[in-house]
């Protein structure tokens, strides 16, 4: 496959697509282009494709629900009633709805965490989105433990062949028992599987911890040795409420966070994601939508913005997270941690990226404004993020 008049780092070229992946990227040279731009060709930019670290795909079914709730009120009032009513064939469609809303706004893989999750790998395979499916797990599922034990092995197996992952999900410390905790992470180390749990979501999550354990999250969590059992395969979801201590042991096993900011802001959970202190403490800090229920919809651009804008703000800052930053937490960090192959767009790659028509209202006229490749491309970033929103994305490409 050929496609035509990309800016790829602001270089306009033909890239060529051969058995998924990128075969030739030729840059056209200004003669080409201006018989192109004469007979009114379509120019495009280009970027590799993001990826959702954390979301619960089925609950577009929920888009929105219980609005104006606190986190714990959220859960019981909003959620849990209604999922029990769920059937498997609810969750297929549920997953399908938001598979499509990802590829349609840039996103090609995403990390999920709900249950049914057959129903799951079914849309993620029927939309060819590379998926990493969780089975969320509470203390209930752990009761009968050999029919659970067997039902996990079973589903491992069934994995292999899809091409997608399975991984193991405890929902949170406040829903699975230190022991269930432990057992859950013997499995993933056994199966060498990721671990993905939410945590430090809400200071009550917090001070209910210190309370029972008295140490917080991350300090309980390494306690029961899970982080020597998992290691790097550890992602824990938000996040949010850490202090030095806990961010030292999540640097030093290199661990996954995902920062969900739309979901933290509108379930109220406070704002204080120290960003800066993880990455530079070494944790791996990748971005996610979270569920249709607290972020309202997938788009991984949107939540690129707002994440940029907050840690702008809570750290007077206008140069902390700049454009180039916030994409490599939203792709390069996600497929990181997911055990991807790089799709930066270079020859030889995985042809796995988007493309933003040049005629949409918020990106006219780079092209004519700016003269080097990299101020071009520089632009086209800054109005990707802070400008536009996923919807700008005209197709994706990927095989
Ligand atoms: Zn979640």
């Amino acid at each position: 496959m050929l496609y035509r008049n990309i800016y790829v780092d602001g270089v306009l070229s033909d890239i060529t697509v051969d058995s998924g992946k990128i075969a030739r990227i030729k840059p056209i040279g200004p003669d080409y282009e201006a018989q192109r731009r004469e007979k009114g060709d379509e120019f495009f930019f280009a970027l590799p494709s993001l990826v959702n670290m954390h979301t619960h795909s089925a609950m577009t079914l929920l888009r929105s629900a219980g609005s104006g709730l606190p986190l714990f009120r959220w859960l019981n009032e909003a959620i849990f009633p209604r999922e029990a009513q769920l059937t498997s064939d609810d969750i297929y469609r549920g997953a399908l709805d938001a598979c499509e809303e990802m590829r349609q706004t840039g996103t090609t893989a995403f990390n999920d965490m709900y249950f049914s999750i057959e129903s799951t790998l079914r849309a993620a395979k029927e939309t060819n989105l590379q998926a990493n499916i969780a089975l969320s797990v509470t203390d209930r599922d752990c009761e009968d433990k050999q029919l659970f034990a067997k039902f996990l092995d079973s589903i491992h197996h069934r994995f292999e062949e899809s091409g997608c992952t399975f991984s193991i999900a405890p929902h949170s410390i406040y829903t699975v028992s230190a022991h269930n905790l432990q057992m859950l992470a013997d499995f993933a180390k056994e199966h060498q599987t990721l671990f993905h749990i939410h945590l430090s979501e809400t200071q009550k999550e917090r001070e209910d911890c210190l309370h029972e354990n008295g140490v917080p999250p991350v300090v309980y969590l390494d306690r029961l040795g899970i982080f020597d059992k998992v290691g790097f395969k550890f992602i824990g979801a938000h996040s949010l409420w850490l202090d030095p201590t806990e961010i030292e042991i999540l640097g030093s096993h290199h661990v996954t966070v995902v920062h969900c900011p739309n979901s933290n802001l509108k379930l109220g959970s406070g704002y204080r994601f120290l960003y800066t202190e993880l990455r530079d403490a070494g944790v791996n800090v990748t971005l996610g939508t979270d569920g249709c229920a607290s972020s309202d919809n997938l788009d991984m651009v949107e939540a690129m913005k707002v994440m940029s804008l907050l840690q702008k703000g809570v750290r007077n800052d206008p140069s902390v997270l700049p454009a180039e930053e916030v994409l490599k937490v939203a792709s390069n960090n996600g497929r990181k941690a997911l055990g991807l192959p790089d799709n930066s767009i270079v020859e030889g790659n995985v042809a796995d990226f988007f493309l933003i028509s040049t005629n949409n209202r918020v990106f006219k006229n780079i092209e004519y404004i700016n003269s080097t490749p990299t101020q071009i491309h520089q632009e086209f970033l800054n109005r990707l993020i802070y400008a536009a929103d996923g919807n700008a994305v005209s197709q994706v490409i990927k095989q």
